[in-house]
């Protein structure tokens, strides 16, 4: 599966070595590189991508769960082209970005207001330096494994993290005693603590209800502002996990599919926190952005909560992709194949978990489904989105089945 690649795939070859004359490494995003060469997609249809060669593929990454709405939507679709019509850009304030502001207030307990941005990068960044500012304090506690975007990784030593500026004190994920002391050594200096209840690029491990919620208390002990980051998780739910959980941040970070397509970022809190951008104040915070109100993605973002991101589909989708967790791992476990499954609803991670040969059993393991038509990422993400069906999930299990034991055998 792996030799065949180049040859199968001449005109993304072609294509890559073009870019990375103007690119470094070919491309403007780091996370979809593929290992030798990433394939060149021209275009996409419902659940399907497919690629300069002309394969298709079934699209089990959905953009790294951002593409949740599948490649094309006919109800988005519609919206977006109506808006069209209505002006590019229009440097105002207008009702769209107020409705969608006040569906994501209702639907976040944290969220009693919010400001829109760009990126779930961006959000986070103002975010972190909104709690800063707030407290009057310098340091931001993160977590190993944590990315809250391209300069807010912490992946440790091997990981290629940017370095920035702020003062982080990094602590383990799920490891309430080991934080604790931690966060305690510096409880007065620490104004933010800023995690994902579930790590995503980090692996889609979960946070253990009761660690989050020792973060909870722990905040308010030592008065630092604490955020989810839900960029990600906010589609595990209508309220994300926080609502799941019933814990309640001091601010919460959203970004990706709330854009309806287009590039989003939010940010938001509790009151006494947020009103520090209220324009009427004499002394109010400047938050500006060319692109925060843009109105297709304001239009897009709020047709896709009022009618595609519901409580019910969410419910399905979610469904669906516990289940296939579910199924997965219960066969592994039966074939003793060196694969788990680990995540939350329709995000998940596939995981080799063979301490040998750790890289190329999980190369190999992509190879073999490329081969049979599934796309997922190299490093093993897996998310669903609403342009799937009941019957392709299910033919993506037993490819994946098909797959890990033809890993087994040749590694
Ligand atoms: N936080 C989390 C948890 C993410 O998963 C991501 C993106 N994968 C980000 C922040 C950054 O969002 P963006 O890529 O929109 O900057």
């Amino acid at each position: 599966a792996r030799r065949s690649y180049a040859s199968n795939n001449p005109n993304s070859l072609k294509a890559y070595e073009q870019a990375t004359e103007s690119l470094p490494g070919g491309g403007t995003r780091s996370s979809i590189f593929i290992h030798p060469f990433p394939l060149f997609i021209e275009r996409g249809d419902g659940s399907e991508i497919i690629d300069v060669d002309g394969h298709k593929y079934l699209d089990f990454v959905s953009d790294f769960t951002s593409g949740i709405y599948g490649k094309t939507n006919p109800v988005l679709k519609k919206a977006i082209i109506e808006g069209l019509d209505n002006g590019l850009q229009l440097g105002a304030h207008t009702l769209p970005e107020s409705s969608l502001s006040s569906e994501l207030c209702s639907r976040f307990p944290s969220m009693h207001l919010i400001r829109f941005a760009n990126s779930g990068t961006e959000a986070n960044i103002l975010a972190i330096s909104t709690g800063l500012h707030y407290t009057g304090r310098k340091k931001v506690v993160v977590f190993e494994g944590g990315y809250h975007g391209s300069v807010l990784s912490h992946f440790g030593e091997d990981g290629g993290d940017l370095k920035v500026p702020y003062d982080f004190v990094v602590c383990p994920y799920n490891d309430i005693t080991g934080t604790n002391s931690i966060i305690r050594k510096y409880a007065e200096e620490i104004g933010v603590i800023i995690v994902e209840p579930m790590l995503g690029a980090g692996g889609c491990i979960p946070g253990n209800p009761e660690f989050l919620q020792s973060l909870r208390e722990l905040s308010t002990e030592i008065g630092a502002v604490l955020i989810f980051d839900e960029v990600q998780t906010a589609r595990l739910s209508i309220g994300g996990r926080q609502k799941i959980l019933g814990i309640t941040p001091d601010m919460t970070t959203l970004g990706k599919f709330f854009g309806g397509g287009f590039a989003f970022g939010a940010f938001g809190g509790k009151k006494a926190i947020m009103s520090l951008f209220d324009a009427r104040q004499p002394n109010s915070i400047s938050h500006g952005g060319t692109f925060n109100n843009s109105p297709l993605t304001m239009i897009a973002g709020l047709t896709a909560v009022q009618h595609i991101l519901t409580e019910e589909n969410l419910r399905n989708l979610n469904e669906l992709g516990d289940s296939l967790r579910e199924n997965l791992n219960k066969v592994f476990d039966e074939e003793e194949l060196p694969f788990k499954m680990t995540g939350l609803g329709s995000i998940n991670q596939l995981h080799y978990t063979s301490p040998s040969q750790k890289r190329e059993g999980l190369d190999l393991f992509f190879f073999c489904l490329l081969d049979r038509g599934y796309w997922i990422a190299q490093r093993g993400l897996v998310s669903l989105n609403f342009a799937m069906t009941n019957k392709d999930v299910k033919g993506f299990e037993n490819a994946v089945i098909e797959a890990a034991r033809g890993v087994k055998s040749s590694l």
